[in-house]
């Protein structure tokens, strides 16, 4: 599983942060960030729940 951050829509909330600081991180200018460019196994549930705790819906998440 990939996860992204779209750029263009991220407001830098960090809710994905919060939610799940084993997966996002925080860039340079306060916004959120992919830490994985694949999610490990372990992972993939939570993953597949942080698309639905940015506001924004700037988190896409592929198999
Ligand atoms: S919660 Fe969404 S909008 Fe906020 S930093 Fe994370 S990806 Fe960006």
């Amino acid at each position: 599983m990939k996860i992204k951050i779209d750029p263009e829509v991220c407001q830098g909330h960090l809710r994905c942060y919060d939610f799940a600081p084993e997966l996002f991180g925080v860039d340079a200018i306060g916004h959120g960030m992919v830490l994985h460019d694949e999610v490990p196994p372990e992972l993939e549930a939570k993953a597949a729940e942080a698309v639905f705790v940015c506001p924004e819906r700037a988190i896409t998440a592929e198999r």
